[in-house]
């Protein structure tokens, strides 16, 4: 009857905050593991979300805990608030979605209460009384299968796990925790100029490589990911070449992604550019050499320059998304 607690990132959108994507996610994979332990799933919000009860009891959370003040997300406050949840659930499992905040946030939790981590994940579920779950290695070309006999903190994949309903009453209860008490204070919050949608959390992004040429190119992928609502990414070769900023990098280095769709523009496709992005749904490169190794991973492939192909398809994509 053990339970399983969930940690879920929050947001500040224009109408307060709001849970991120992902939560319907980890609240998804939380609800198989309660359903095989016979226990209930506890969410965990450090923020102040509205109706995040009745948005989390569709994806089959049982309850909810607040932790006020957590809006904005600093390590030893939210520590501090999982630890307090973990206190009072006593947990068989910690969840959270694999994204920089999770990443940071479930290493830390896991060796602070000496908890096994099971980090990254794109699968996981119950084996007896052992948390087991799938995690890709060396670019995805072989599977880690893991498996924590005692409790364990997971961080799962953005967009590996398909959100499913399963509706349940969730009521909420606060902590007497306080999400927003931190050593650090932060003054002043600056939006980047461009990326409008969080990269590993997009469903569709379009990422280019030194192919474009340069950085005065880069409209053609702005346009192409403006009129696919994408997020847009690069390799590293254009971020150490000061082309893009490093927090657009998708690769080992960088962010690890899971879109639907992953246009590769101009990127050769090297061994740590697929580390971060080869467990995309569908891919899709575009590269004028035909022998370039990232049409061994693309789904489907356009063999052709960048400066001719993406104006092509940007007018194609503005005629149906
Ligand atoms: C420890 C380590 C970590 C790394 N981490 C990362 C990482 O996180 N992410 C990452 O991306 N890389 C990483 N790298 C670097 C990686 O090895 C490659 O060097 C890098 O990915 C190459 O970037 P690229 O594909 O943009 O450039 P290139 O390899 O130079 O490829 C450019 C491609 O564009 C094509 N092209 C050129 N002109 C055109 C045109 N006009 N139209 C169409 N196609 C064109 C070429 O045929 C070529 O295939 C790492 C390397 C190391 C050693």
């Amino acid at each position: 009857m053990a339970d399983i607690l969930l940690y879920l990132e929050v947001t500040q959108g224009p109408d307060g905050a709001a849970l991120k994507k992902p939560a319907a996610e980890v609240a998804t994979a939380g609800r198989a593991l309660a359903d095989a332990t016979g226990g209930r799933v506890v969410a965990l919000v450090p923020g102040d979300v509205a109706d995040a009860a009745s948005q989390l009891g569709t994806y089959g959370v049982d309850a909810v805990l607040t932790a006020g003040g957590g809006d904005r997300y600093l390590l030893d406050a939210h520590t501090a608030a999982v630890e307090a949840a973990i206190e009072k659930v006593s947990p068989r499992a910690v969840l959270l979605a694999a994204t920089v905040i999770g990443k940071e946030l479930g290493a830390f939790v896991a060796g602070r209460r000496e908890m096994a981590l099971l980090g990254d994940v794109v699968s996981v579920a119950m084996d007896g009384d052992a948390v087991t779950a799938v995690k890709p290695k060396f670019a995805g070309k072989a599977l880690a299968r893991l498996r924590a006999e005692g409790p364990a903190v997971v961080s799962v994949r953005p967009n590996a796990i398909p959100p499913v309903e399963s509706a349940r009453e969730a009521a909420a209860e606060a902590l007497d925790v306080a999400a927003g008490e931190a050593r650090v204070k932060v003054r002043e919050v600056v939006p980047a100029k461009e990326q409008k949608l969080e990269l590993t959390e997009a469903d569709v992004i379009v990422s280019g490589g030194r192919g474009m040429g340069g950085p005065e190119n880069w409209n053609l992928i702005l346009d192409l990911a403006g009129a696919l609502k994408a997020a847009n990414g690069a390799s590293r070769a254009v971020v150490d070449a000061g082309w893009r900023p490093h927090s657009e990098q998708v690769g080992q280095t960088g962010k690890t992604v899971s879109p639907k769709l992953y246009v590769a523009c101009g990127i050769s496709g090297a061994i740590q550019h697929l580390a971060g992005m080869s467990s995309s749904k569908v891919i899709v490169a575009i590269n004028k050499d035909p022998e370039a190794p990232i049409f061994k991973v693309a789904d489907y492939g356009i063999v052709g320059d960048v400066h001719e192909v993406l104006p092509l398809l940007t007018e194609a994509a503005k005629g149906f998304v």
